[in-house]
């Protein structure tokens, strides 16, 4: 046995078609000492299907913390292992946090092996601006908590990418529609790569209706897509105040240009009635 220490991989597995497993995850995951499952009972069959008979232990939001230590100090001892989740990458609204951490603090080395994850592959087929988005994950399951939460979000310019329940899906939409406006363009994105594949796209008003007639986009797994608030219009206040100022003073009397500047601008009142006296004796 090797003195060296053992490396932790964190694998990407398919979100549905098994097609989608690189050659990569499969040589990883069956050479390594041991494969950490989300749910064993889930992941067997997959390993399975492709052959691997890798010992496998479950890892999961109840046991981490508790586990993180002790299977990080096996791979100090030389042990190898392959982190997966249900499906989709791992740590991506998924468990997996505490063990990277832990196997960071202790020098280990952490290397993916990347993969298909829902919420890329729902916003490289949304059809929303993709150059800057925010992902989201869940939102909160109450409906005041998510309420809250999209008010905090109604100004992002982001996109913004959330999962959502099949149970919720409508009373989302129904909320976005209200907070963020139902000319929004959203995309439905539901059991990608499975057999009911849909994608959708429509404003917020559209969605949700299309959505509360049809019960069978109100079942699966599903991404939300949303487009971001429109960036606040090229308005006065992305001038300086001073320029403000400058322009407003040619119009107007010393004491009105800088009292209007300053409410258009956020800037003090009394630095900008100094600033407009002295230009004034300066001419
Ligand atoms: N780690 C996973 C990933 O990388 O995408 C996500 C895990 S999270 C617990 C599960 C959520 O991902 C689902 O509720 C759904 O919102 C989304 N999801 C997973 N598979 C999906 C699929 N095939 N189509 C659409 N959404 C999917």
């Amino acid at each position: 046995m090797s003195n060296a220490s053992g490396t932790l991989y964190i694998v990407a597995t398919p979100l549905g078609n098994l097609g989608d497993i690189s050659s990569r995850a499969l040589e990883v995951l069956s050479t390594v000492d041991l494969v950490l499952a989300e749910d064993t009972r889930h992941s067997l069959p997959l390993l399975r299907h492709f052959g691997i008979t890798t010992v496998c232990k479950a890892l999961h939001e109840h046991n981490e913390r508790h586990l993180a230590r002790a299977l990080c100090e096996r791979m100090l001892a030389g042990e190898c292992m392959a982190l997966i989740s249900d499906a989709g990458t791992p740590l991506v609204s998924d468990p997996g946090y505490v063990l990277v951490r832990t196997a960071h603090e202790l020098g280990l080395t952490v290397s993916p092996l990347p993969g298909p994850s829902a919420a890329m592959a729902a916003l490289s087929v949304a059809g929303i601006a993709s150059d800057r988005f925010v992902f989201e994950g869940f939102l909160p399951s109450r409906t005041a908590a998510r309420r809250q939460r999209l008010q905090v979000l109604a100004g992002e310019t982001r996109s913004l990418i959330f999962y959502e329940s099949p149970r919720r899906v409508r009373d989302t939409l129904q909320d976005m529609v209200e907070i963020f406006g139902a000319r929004r363009e959203a995309t439905l994105a539901r059991e990608l790569t499975k057999r009911h594949e849909t994608v959708h796209k429509a404003d917020l008003s559209g969605l949700a209706a299309w959505v509360a007639a049809d019960v069978q986009q109100q079942k699966g797994e599903i991404v939300l897509v949303v487009a971001g608030a429109e960036s606040a219009p090229a308005a006065a206040n992305a001038l300086s105040p001073e320029a403000v100022l400058d322009i407003l003073m040619e119009e107007l009397p010393l004491k009105q240009a800088a009292a209007l500047a300053a409410r258009l601008t956020g800037a003090r009142r009394n630095t900008l009635y100094r600033r407009a006296l002295r230009l004034r004796e300066e001419k």
